[in-house]
Parts: C-alpha cells; structure tokens; sequence
C-alpha cells in the first residue's frame, strides 16, 4: 500500500494515531486537497465528490493499473473495489453485491456508473456481450431522464432508489442484468420546492420533440403553459442541457429496442400528464357542493392527449362512485366531489400515471436485459438508494428512507460483524468479540410483530374515520416507553416537539417526523373512475398500465407502507446471499463547489454514516492482515532470517512462507498478543505496524 504521507493523509482510516470524528475529517481533508478522493476503511471504500474531473482517475490506462493489482497494493480507489468484487466473483463463484450510501449529491449514482464501466471494460467481449454491456450502461440515461431532477443539493438527483444486478456467466462475461426500483419520489409531478424542477424528461421532450410532434401531442414548448411546471419557477440549469439529454435518451431508448410506437405513446402519455395540471375547477353556480371543470379546452386537451374519454374524464375527477351491497346487489352510486378533493384527484392521476409509466420502463428494460437463463449464473448487485434523510419538515417518504437504511445498518452489522469474525475462525486465531449498537430494536418498533408503526398504520388505513391524529394517538399509546420513540405524550414527554409529530431516535440520529399525510399517502388508492377512464384511453400503453379493477375482489390493496416493506425484505434476502462490499460517499459542502470543505458538513455525515463506529469495529480485531506468500513476498528484504535468501527458498506456497513470514514479524519485535499466525494470513493488531514494516523496507 501507498503510504506515502505526500498523498496528504493516510490511505486506510485504520492507520490513523487516533480515532476521533475529526483526526478521520483531517485525514479526509488533507487527502482531498491532494486530489486523492478516495480512502478505505479496511475493504470499504469512502469517497469525497470532488465536484470537477479530476484528471486521468477513471482513464483505460488506471483500469488496466488496478485489474492487475490487489486490494491494498495501490492507492484507494472504486477501481480496486471494483477489482475485488470481480476477482472474488471468478475466484469463489460466489455473488458480490456493491452498497452504495452517502447523502443527496454525495456521489452515489456517480459511484455505480464507475463500478459498471470498471466491470463492463475489465470483462470479456464478444460480440453477444458487448450488445449486454452497451445495453446496460445505456439503461442508465433511460432511468435517470425518467426517475432524476434538478433538486436544491443536487442537479441530478436520483428521485428513486435502484438494485441493479449484473449476470455474468462461468467465463465472467456479463449475459444480463435485472433491475429493481423501490419509492419513486412520484409527488414531484405535480410540485415541489421552488428552484427545483420535475423529472428531467419533461423538460427533455418538450426541448427535443421538433413543432410538429409536440403539437400533435397538444403540447408546445414553452414550460409556463403548464402548471405543473411553472410551479417551482426553474425551467432551465446552467449544468444541464436538455437537448442533448433527449438525443441521449432517445438514443438508449433505440439501443434498448423501444420501438418508434413506444416512444410516440410515451412522449403522448407525458404531454397528457401535463396537460392534466393545467385543468381547474369552480364551484357550481346552483349547488356549491358540486364542483365543476373550470375550462372546457383544457379538460379536452388533457383528454385528447391522453386519448380517452373526456365526459369519462371530467366525472372522474369531480365526482366519486361509492359500491354499496353485495353480490348480485352490488349498485353504484355517485357522490360529488369538493374543489378540494377534486384537485386532489387530478393530482393523484397525474401522479398514478407517472409512477405507472415508470415502472413499465424499469419492467420493459428488464425483459430486454434479462439473460437468456439464469441457471449457474454468478451476479454482482449495485445498490444506489438514498440515504438517510433529515429535513425541517419530514413525512412518509422520509420515514420509508430512513426505514430503509436502519435495514440496511442491520445487514452492515450482520454482514461484517459476522463476516470478520469467519475469517477469524476459518483462519483459526483467538479474538475478542466486539460491542457495538445493534439497531434492531429501532426496525422492530417499525416493522416488528405484534405491533409496529407499519401495523398501526396499515390499520388506521382500513378505517375510514381514522385521522392521522387517530394514528399518532395509537403510536403514542403503543410505545410509550419505547426507549427510541418520543412524542408529547410518550413517557419521555417532549413538549418542544410540535404537535402532529413524532420523534423516532435513529441509529444515525433523531428525525422528528410530522404525521400529517400518512395515512392518505399509505393508502395511497387511485379510485376506481380513474382507473377506468384510463383503461378505455385508446392509446395501448397507457390503457395496459391501467388493467380493470375487479369490483368483487374482497381482497385489500396493498398500502404503500406494507409494499415497501415487503420490497425492502426481499432486497435484504437477495443482499445476504452475496459477499457485501461498501462505498461510502461524503461531500466537500451544500453548494455543489469545487475546492470548498465545510468541516461541520463533513463530521455531520461522518456521523451518520457511522463511519467512526466502522473504524473502530476493524481496529478491535487486527487491523492488518495480509496472506503469507503476499507478506514475505513484499517485506523478507527487511530480516537477516530472510534475506538475501539462504535457508528459506521463496517458493509458492503458504506453509513454506509460514515460519519466514514469522522470522520477519520477531525481526520487528512483535510479542504475544500484536499479531496471530493464521492458517493462511498473518494478523496484526496494531495498525502502525505497517508503518513500520514499509519505513524499513524503504531503508
Ligand atoms: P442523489 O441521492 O441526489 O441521487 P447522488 O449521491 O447519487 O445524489 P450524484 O448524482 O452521483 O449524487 O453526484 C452529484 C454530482 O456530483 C454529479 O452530478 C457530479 O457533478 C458530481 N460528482 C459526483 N461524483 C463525482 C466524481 N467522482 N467526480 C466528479 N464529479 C462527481
Ligand atoms: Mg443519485
């Protein structure tokens, strides 16, 4: 490994002097202003966004650097990550898997387009698996035109959370990949922050469709026609081309196989997503609880757009039919919808057949993708999800976030805890378990059994009096004295916490929650007219995305809470069938800069990464380890025992570089606990040994 202290710090958190949060912000610090964006913890990779390129780091001659060297044998990088997983995949035929965390703008998506050109270009070709790999790195723009915007932190920000896994075959050849999409941030169709825009792919098609196709569509391109728009007062980024983006997108779409149709009911299906914000409503002149279409041309440019029926359309979405009775006297009855229900309704369809549309695109790119059979197939699986989220106000979606990565420092916890202590055992040495916070108890209280904050709200969401006051009135109840929840009724009565809220004490920190919308956004329910009207539209895309409802089912929907949790627990099965790896991401400050450190920022996701916790854990035990052959290889020129070579001859082979391995370790003066002679490795406790070992070797 590089230690050479020119590079501004030390390239493993490991060999630090101390362990504190901001000895780890120094060491990022000083390697940063070296340009050196990457530093392991052990086999965990964390990366700083540099915020500019940084020259030659991903160039073909670094790859072709890092395909032949081991882990530690150069400076960190995804590239030796990358490496690793790949080597491990072929060496073991075993399944790897790449989790990827860090906050919005971190360097996340950025991270996994590394990893899939490392592996895309470090893999065999022929002419079958080149088309796979051009497939695949092209389902990138496709998902980021769809499922990204430009957000406050970050101008192309993921709005959605993605397990990408790549197939290889016994040869190491890339033969497929599978996608899954969890959470698509769907509200942001209809509104969102001022200076944040909506999906790129508005934007896109309103900047790339020529005249003539956006007014077939109904649509023209300036972005102040449309409400859902306008809104947010951002139509342009100084970072961001939409012209070019739409080449791009379609493009990849064309090297997907999407047919000219598919295209042309998209680009219609979106024009009439926007042209469905800009319908209103008033009040009837006679009867002020029935609610009326404001402007008949928009109504009928929504409808035509969306070519379905707009009489079907306009009672879609002002009034409601409620069915009463059972079997053969099941009857319908209409009930009119206020202007407040009925711009809620608009908005939950424009916000339906985003999301609806989205998930085609995710399924259609994954029967093009999917390998012809799986059947011995070896897969690496990336991960870039969200990661923990906190904000002035948070709701629903951060609670399914943060969720989300309380799952995911439990299978941190699993996996590497229990990982390290295999190789302690495989290798036969003696240790002393480690203690750290088991988070368990905090997923429990969301998910558990008998009850849990999910229970209590799929609950309150069959009940159609309950409020969400009724639901924050149960959680309150219910976990009182639970040692991670808070509110001002629990035990612990916070009374600086507003009402309607609810403090939940995460494992990275404490998020207070505010409980208005829950429960609608659990139920999550797109009523029956609407899915109608979409269903008769006599555009094939859109009416399969809306398959009929089935009246009689006595069978629940679904909530939106219970699906992501069910979707989370089937991602965490597939990640512990795989030899986990980690990249960890960080950035430099909130304003997207080149060359500006916010020390604060830095320690804050330091923080709630756990990133010191992390260190440590790998302290705990032997901080260095390296197999024999590797060890005596690099350092028997630093013992007379040793070298030059007289009785020990270097052949391959670990027994034969077992007793020079340990001559060289006497030779530093190591006693009884600092190291351990495994079957295959040597351990070493204390990490400034290596230090030591490479100033000797440098003598
Ligand atoms: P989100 O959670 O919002 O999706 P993210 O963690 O995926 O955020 P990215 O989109 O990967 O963040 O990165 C944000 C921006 O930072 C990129 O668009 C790019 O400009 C810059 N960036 C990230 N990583 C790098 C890198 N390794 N080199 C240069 N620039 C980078
Ligand atoms: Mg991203």
């Amino acid at each position: 490994m590089n230690l050479d202290k020119t590079q501004g710090g030390v390239p493993d958190f490991v060999l630090m002097d101390q362990l504190t949060e901001d000895a780890m912000v120094d060491n990022i610090v000083g390697r940063f202003k070296k340009d050196n964006i990457y530093t392991f913890i052990g086999e965990v990779v964390v990366s700083m966004n540099p915020y500019k390129e940084v020259s030659g780091l991903y160039s073909k001659a670094k790859m072709q650097e890092y395909k032949s060297a081991y882990m530690y044998e150069k400076s960190p990088h995804i590239y030796s990550l990358s490496n690793n997983v790949y080597r491990k995949l072929l060496q073991y035929r075993r399944n790897q898997c790449v989790i990827i965390s860090g906050e919005s703008g971190a360097g996340k998506t950025e991270a996994s387009k590394v990893l899939m050109q490392y592996l895309a270009a470090v893999s065999k070709s022929s002419s079958e698996v080149d088309r796979v790999k051009n497939q695949l790195l092209e389902s990138n723009p496709v998902l980021e035109a769809f499922g990204n915007a430009k957000t406050l932190r970050n101008d192309n920000s993921s709005r959605f959370g993605k397990y990408m896994e790549i197939q290889f075959d016994f040869d190491g050849a890339p033969v497929g990949a599978s996608i899954i999409n969890y959470l698509l941030e769907k509200s942001r169709v209809v509104g969102r922050t001022v200076g944040e825009r909506s999906f790129h792919i508005f934007y896109q098609m309103l900047a790339g469709l020529s005249d003539a196709e956006l007014k077939s569509n109904g649509v023209s391109k300036d972005i102040n026609q449309f409400n859902y728009l306008s809104v947010s007062q951002c139509s342009t980024v100084p970072t961001i081309n939409d012209v070019t983006g739409f080449k791009e997108v379609q493009k990849a779409l064309d090297t997907l196989g999407f047919s000219g149709t598919e295209k042309q009911n998209m680009w219609k299906i979106l024009s009439g997503i926007l042209l469905l914000g800009n319908i209103n409503f008033r009040p009837d002149e006679a009867k002020a609880n029935i609610t009326r279409i404001l402007d008949q041309k928009a109504l009928d440019a929504a409808a035509a757009a969306l070519t379905t029926n707009a009489g079907a359309l306009s009672s879609a979405l002002t009034t409601r039919s409620i069915t009463t009775g059972v079997g053969k006297r099941v009857s319908s009855i209409s009930i009119p919808l206020d202007l407040q229900a009925a711009a809620f309704t608009r908005d939950a369809l424009a916000k339906g057949v985003y999301e609806r549309l989205f998930n085609w695109l995710v399924q259609s790119i994954n029967s093009r993708l999917s390998a012809k059979s799986t059947e011995g197939k070896m897969v690496v699986g990336i991960l870039d999800i969200y990661g923990f989220e906190v904000f002035d106000n948070n709701s629903f979606e951060q609670f399914c976030i943060n969720f989300c990565n309380e799952k995911l420092q439990q299978l941190f916890i699993e996996l590497t805890l229990k990982s390290e202590q295999e190789e302690y055992v495989r290798e036969g040495i003696q240790w002393e378990p480690v203690k750290y916070f088991n988070n368990k108890i905090i997923c429990d209280l969301i998910e558990g059994k008998p009850v849990s904050i999910t229970s209590l709200m799929d609950e309150c969401s069959l009940i159609t009096e309950s409020t969400d006051s009724t639901l924050l009135g149960r959680m309150n109840h219910s976990f009182k004295s639970h040692a991670h929840f808070e509110s001002r009724d629990s035990a612990k009565r916070d009374m600086t916490l507003p009402d309607n809220s609810f403090k939940l004490k995460h494992y990275a920190g404490d998020v207070i929650y505010n409980i208005n919308g829950f429960l609608e956004k659990n139920k999550d329910t797109l009523f029956g007219d609407l899915v109608n009207a979409m269903n008769v539209s006599s555009n094939p895309l859109l009416s399969s995305l809306f398959p009929p409802l089935d009246l009689n089912s006595k069978k629940r929907p679904i909530t939106a809470g219970t699906q992501f949790k069910n979707a989370l627990n089937n991602l965490m099965d597939r990640l512990l069938a795989c030899e986990p790896h980690y990249i960890r991401c960080i950035k430099p400050n909130d304003n997207k800069k080149p060359g500006v450190i916010d020390n604060e920022r830095l320690r804050h996701q330091i923080r709630y990464l756990g990133l010191l916790e992390n260190v440590r854990v790998r302290r705990a035990g032997f901080a260095f380890r390296q197999p024999y052959p590797r060890f005596v290889w690099r350092y028997k020129i630093i013992c007379p025992d040793t070298w030059p070579p007289r009785r020990f001859t270097m052949r391959p082979g670990q027994d034969a570089e077992k007793t020079p391995a340990e001559k060289i370790i006497k030779h530093l003066g190591l006693k009884g606990d600092d190291y351990r002679m495994g079957k295959t490795k040597v351990f070493i406790r204390d990490p400034r040994t290596l230090f030591d070992l490479e100033t000797r070797r440098d003598k």
